[in-house]
């Protein structure tokens, strides 16, 4: 069944509640309550190829929150510009390296409507925190965007996060393409954040094409499985930072795996890399 469900909330005004968005099937998944009956028939449309689906936003966003603790802890970075925020949940970036510098400057930037109707102002907590509507594809709109130049340093070293983003780019370019760009934005010193869903070209290969077949089929339309060449050319000439570009889970995890990983988890890798 599509529409909205007669337990869903009232949509924002300005937000069609009838067209699946990036934002809040990720939400549904993360088992947020920021989405509509639309939202998650994308998420039963992927679990009928890969039941375990949810896991693929559960070990994005785990990577996030442990990559931001570690650049907040292991770096003296103060400024972090984070590409496609996504809806506010439990933790957010902001959250997480405030807690570590209160001081730290943070300009999310997310053009999903819902985002900007009610997501912003969570977002926005406090001095530090601000927000932006840019188009995270197009580099130079977001480079020369009114509150990322006026809340950020560019001539002092910035965190970039696109985490959870470039499998959504759905334009002419190579996404590597889009991350130069922005790369070349950086000053020395920088550091570069990049999660995104993986084919990886083994046994799992297969469950991840499927994956990607039913989100680019779905009423989301984006969704691309990657290789890990494919990935590693989006930090270009980067130095990556140990363990490298791996699985998420496999990227500092908390503790040790008491349990193998299910076929998702081995569909979405992610890295930080630091601009010499
Ligand atoms: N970065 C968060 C994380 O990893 O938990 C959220 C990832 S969510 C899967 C992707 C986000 O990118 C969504 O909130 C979506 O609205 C946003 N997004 C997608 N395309 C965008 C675009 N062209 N410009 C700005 N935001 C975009």
């Amino acid at each position: 069944m599509t529409g909205v469900a007669p337990s869903d909330p009232k949509p924002p005004v300005g937000v069609d509640p009838t067209r699946a968005s990036i934002a809040r099937v990720y939400d549904a998944a993360l088992n947020g309550k920021d989405n509509y009956e639309i939202d998650r028939e994308v998420l039963r449309q992927v679990s009928e190829v890969a039941p375990e689906v949810n896991d693929l936003a559960t070990d994005n966003r785990s990577f996030l929150i442990r990559a931001c603790r570690f650049l907040a802890g292991q770096t003296d970075l103060t400024q972090y510009l984070d590409c496609g925020s996504g809806l506010p949940t439990a933790e957010n970036t902001h959250q997480v390296v405030q807690r570590i510098n209160p001081d730290t400057a943070v300009v999310y930037v997310d053009n999903d409507p819902v985002v900007l109707a009610h997501g912003r102002a969570l977002l926005e907590e406090n001095e530090h925190t601000h927000f932006s509507a840019a188009d995270i594809f197009n580099p130079p709109e977001v480079l020369e965007d009114e509150v990322v130049c006026k809340h950020l340093d560019w001539t002092q070293p910035i965190v970039l996060l696109q985490v959870g983003t470039l499998h959504h780019y759905t334009g002419e370019h190579n996404p590597a393409d889009v991350m130069q760009q922005y790369i070349d934005a950086l000053p020395s010193g920088s550091y570069v954040a990049i999660s995104h869903f993986l084919d990886p070209q083994n046994q799992y290969s297969e469950v991840a094409r499927k994956m990607e077949e039913v989100f680019l089929h779905s009423p989301m339309g984006s969704g691309s499985f990657r290789t890990m060449a494919e990935l590693q050319e989006m930090f270009c000439e980067l130095e990556m930072i140990d363990p490298g570009l791996t699985l998420c889970a496999d990227w500092w995890p908390d503790g040790p795996h008491l349990k193998p990983l299910n076929q998702v988890q081995h569909c979405i890798a992610g890295g930080i890399a630091r601009k010499p």
